[in-house]
């Protein structure tokens, strides 16, 4: 008789995340991962879990809000089950407002976002703060409270733990058990991409540092396409390059400098601090720039959770719930263009 109902192969934040609403719904589950926890792009140390504009609605943007939504819930959820800190707080954002313009297009999204993020969490213009903000021509920023952060790499232990308290096991090599979910990020997207003779998905890669600064209360900051996240451990993240082209994936270079470089302008509090990390992964991304989850056409019994480029660790609460009801009870809530068929 089969030992496990569901093997998940991958141990990053989406095979973790599944993992985890299995066994909370009673599952026996197996996690295996040749790198261990977090040795994918889940290992790394930005963590902002920040939403869309609210604006211009569609199935991806409402998936993402459900999951910030649930996300306070869920990683309490997660850090009472296996005694293990994640580091999330939800500590909102701050955003420059460059002119006149840019102020009109923010209140107007202020007025959306009222609707679209169900009277929670607000969307505010307001003048920056004299202590931590971002360099800003109008004096104002907008400030959103629905923005969180957690620290990826401790987020992927307290999962870990999480799945373990739940009586499930991680491996580094098993064979298939049960019904098998394929949250191989990257990697996983090549060896579909070669299977199947066309790019189903693409690995981008990031680079980040994390600076000796203390700030772990205050907002998260989003200025000149650069994230700065203050972190839980006094620590504060920079991210991060887009790169489709590049010669290795764990290297950083002078990309990231120039990274670094736009945050200190923009965040001139943080000029003296000093870079004590330098970390680059591969970002998963799939075809259609959506996530890339559900039944694997023509594999049954397999199932593929992939595709969370630049946003996996803020929707993976989702990605846990709508997978584990796929897997284990054939309830499939998955957007369409959310499906796999969709990349193929
Ligand atoms: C620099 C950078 C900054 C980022 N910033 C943010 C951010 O601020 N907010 C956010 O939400 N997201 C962010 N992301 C994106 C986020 O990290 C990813 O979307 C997320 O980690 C993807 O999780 P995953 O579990 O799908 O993939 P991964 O974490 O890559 O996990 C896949 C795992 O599968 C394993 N594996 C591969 N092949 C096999 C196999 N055959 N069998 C078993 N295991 C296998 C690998 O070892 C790996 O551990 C960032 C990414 C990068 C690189």
């Amino acid at each position: 008789m089969a030992m496990v109902d569901v093997t998940v192969r991958g141990a990053g934040a989406f095979g973790l995340s599944v993992a985890y609403a299995c066994a909370l719904k009673g599952a026996r589950v197996r996690v295996v991962d040749p790198a261990g926890v977090g040795g994918g792009a889940s290992g790394g140390i930005v963590g902002a879990l920040a939403p869309h504009v609210p604006e211009n609605w569609n199935a991806k943007k409402a998936f993402q809000f459900a999951a910030l939504d649930m996300g306070e819930a869920f990683w309490r959820g997660v850090e009472e089950t296996g005694g293990v800190p994640s580091s999330y707080a939800r500590t909102g954002r701050l955003q420059p407002i460059a002119d006149d313009h840019a102020r009109a297009l923010a209140e107007a999204r202020a007025v959306t976002a009222q609707m679209l993020w169900e009277g929670r969490y607000v969307w505010e213009v307001v003048a920056a703060p004299s202590d931590w903000a971002p360099v800003t021509p109008t004096g104002l920023v907008i400030h959103d409270t629905l923005t969180a952060r957690m620290f990826p790499r401790h987020a992927c232990a307290s999962l870990a733990a999480a799945v373990q308290a739940l009586g499930g096991t991680l491996a580094t090599e098993a064979q298939d058990e049960g019904a098998v979910v394929w949250a191989t990020g990257a990697a996983g997207l090549a060896a579909l991409s070669a299977e199947r003779g066309r790019m189903v998905g693409v690995a981008v890669k990031g680079q980040s540092a994390r600076l000796a600064f203390d700030a772990r209360d205050l907002p998260q900051i989003f200025a000149d396409t650069v994230h700065v996240v203050p972190h839980a451990d006094g620590t504060t993240a920079i991210g991060s390059t887009t790169e489709r082209e590049f010669d290795a994936p764990d290297t950083t270079d002078d990309q990231l400098d120039a990274v670094l470089a736009r945050a200190l302008a923009a965040v001139p509090a943080l000029a003296d601090a000093p870079v004590i990390e330098r970390w680059a992964g591969l970002r998963p991304r799939a075809r259609t720039r959506s996530p890339m989850i559900g039944a694997w056409p023509d594999r049954p019994g397999h199932f593929i959770a992939n595709g969370g480029f630049k946003i996996g660790f803020g929707i993976a609460p989702m990605i846990g719930q709508v997978m584990a009801d796929l897997v284990l009870d054939g309830r499939d809530a998955i957007p369409d263009d959310f499906k796999p068929e969709a990349s193929f």
